[in-house]
Order: structure tokens, then sequence, then C-alpha cells
């Protein structure tokens, strides 16, 4: 990925894509202390546009806040940033990574008087669980590692440091075989999976566990619930265990990389009933087509939810 041309935004310019490098004192490379976003663009009839640009750039200067970091920039400009890399690589669809981290002036677990960096980089990025999971489905397997308790780390700051605990989980379930992990909470509830939030369907109502159970507040979660009430599919937010998604009738799992990604096994129990056991349940498939209608600016009402590039 390091190796390539492009441009990618600094603190406040565009360079070259192989020169846009950190000292090893970094930081945040020592401790963890940092935080970033997973954007996405997409191709539409009037260009390429950023799917809910403000909603990301606005999470990603809350996860600052959660970290006690001042990006030395606004969100106007944060925004400007991401605008500039899509349209610097001139890209038609892409993923964007913004990032916020603490310089090399000073090491030492206080942070204080180190700078506050932020990136943006940009790049091509397909399906993240695959184009064949998109359609059949994923098998997903519980983690033995706990999510994050909501007040070990901060779980509604998506921080660099928290992702070590979705590496590991992804790792394991990856190397047993399975395309990604379910993480439950400490007191045994199910979060989320290792980079995307979980729904479960079950009698036509669509269930989600709430934020307490420390999953992250996920912007293509929220699109989820503006679907649901579009297609009349009641939604609730509660406390889900691991057998409720056994004995669902759908599952799935959302995220920017992970768009929405029916899920069709979990532990090896197969997920659904009807001709659909196993494979992308019915109202996935509705929820998946308004989705992609959206993020391909073919649904006029989310109209404001895409900025052109
Ligand atoms: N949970 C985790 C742990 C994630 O990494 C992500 C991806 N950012 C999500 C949920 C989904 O969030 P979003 O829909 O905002 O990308």
């Amino acid at each position: 990925l390091h190796d390539r041309d492009g441009k990618i935004w600094m603190d406040g310019q565009l360079v070259d894509w192989r020169d846009a490098k950190i000292h090893v004192l970094t930081h945040t490379l020592h401790y963890g202390c940092g935080a970033f976003e997973g954007v996405r663009a997409y191709k539409t009839a009037q260009g390429t546009a950023i799917y809910r640009l403000r909603e990301h750039t606005e999470r990603l200067f809350n996860s600052a806040k959660i970290l006690r970091m001042k990006i030395p920039f606004s969100i106007e400009q944060a925004e400007a940033a991401q605008i500039e890399v899509v349209r610097a690589n001139q890209l038609q669809s892409c993923y964007l990574r913004p990032l916020t981290w603490l310089g090399s002036e000073k090491l030492g677990v206080s942070p204080k008087g180190n700078k506050v960096h932020l990136m943006v980089a940009a790049w091509a990025w397909g399906a993240y669980l695959g184009e064949d999971g998109m359609k059949r489905g994923i098998r997903v397997k519980t983690s033995s590692y706990t999510r994050h308790h909501v007040n070990i780390t901060m779980t509604q700051a998506k921080t660099v440091s928290n992702y070590t605990n979705s590496i590991l989980a992804n790792m394991e379930a990856t190397d047993d075989g399975y395309d990604e992990a379910l993480l439950l909470d400490a007191s045994g509830f199910v979060s989320e999976g290792a980079g995307e939030n979980l729904f479960v369907i079950k009698d036509g109502v669509v269930y989600t566990p709430d934020l307490s159970a420390g999953a992250l507040n996920g912007i293509t979660r929220n699109t989820i619930f503006h679907i649901c009430a579009d297609l009349g599919l009641k939604l609730v937010e509660k406390r889900i265990t691991r057998d409720e998604v056994y004995i669902a009738d759908e599952a799935f799992f959302t995220g920017t990389a992970a768009e929405v990604t029916p899920i069709r096994e979990l532990d090896r129990i197969e997920i659904g009933r009807d001709h659909y056991v196993g494979t992308r349940g019915p109202i996935t498939e509705r929820i998946q087509a308004a989705f992609f209608d959206i993020v391909h600016g073919r649904n006029p009402k989310y109209a404001h939810w895409l900025t052109l590039v």
C-alpha cells in the first residue's frame, strides 16, 4: 500500500504518497492514542460523492475529544481535505482514511507537549468481506475475546488502540476458517463484529445491540435505521444474546467497509429458515438493495448525505 503513486493530505498539504512518513518515536505508535475514520465515496450519476462526510468528520472530532486531543483544523477544513484527496487521486469510488495522531516531540505516557497531526489517504477498495459474501452471506464465529468494556477503553471513540481487540478477534476467527468474528461484551451480550455492527431479524422485526454493549455508534447502523423506517420495518435496540442470533431468521453486519454483509452462519449454526437457511435472507436483501440505492445516489430522499467531489 505504501509504495505507489498518488497524493496523501498531511497537516494541511498534499504530499507524494511515498513521502507521507512519520518518525519511529511517534507517540501514537508507542501508546496507541489516536483516532481515525473509515469513509467511502461512491460513483453516482452526478459524479463521485463522499457518503455522509459530515457525520464521519464529526465522529472523528468527537473521538479526538474523548481522547483529549485537539485537532488543529476545523471540521470544514477536514472535510475539504477529504474532498481534495479523492480529487487529487482521481478516484471514482474509494475508501478514505482520515487519522489523527500525536507527534514525536516527546515520549512517556503523558502526551502533553506533542503536536496533534491529521492526515487523509484514499484508495480503491472493493467488498470488504468479499463479493461472494455479499450474496451468500459470511461465516462468523463468536470470539473468545471480550469486546471493550464501556469504562476501560472508550467505545464511542474510533480509536487506534481499540483495534488491537478487533485484530485479535479477526485473526482468531480467520485462522479458524471463518470470515469474521462476533464479539460479546463483558456481561456476555452480543456487542459487534471486529469492524462491523450487527443486526438480526426475527419475525419481521429488526434488532441491533444497544450501544451500552460497547458497540461503535456506526454511521451505516444509523443508515439502516432510516431504511427500516422507509420499508415499514420495526427496529428495536436491545440486549441480544448469542443464542438469539442462532435462532434469528436473518442476520447481517454493517459498516463503511463491510457495507451490508449478510451472515449465513454463527459458530457453524446455519441462520435462517425455509428456502434461505444458510444464505442471504429476503429482508436483508431488501435492506442491502436500499442501502446501495442510497449510497449510489439513486434515492433522492438522501441526496443530502452525498457530497460531490
Ligand atoms: N464497529 C466497529 C468496531 C467498526 O470498526 C466499524 C467500522 N467503522 C463499525 C462498527 C461500523 O461503523 P460505520 O458504519 O460508521 O463504519
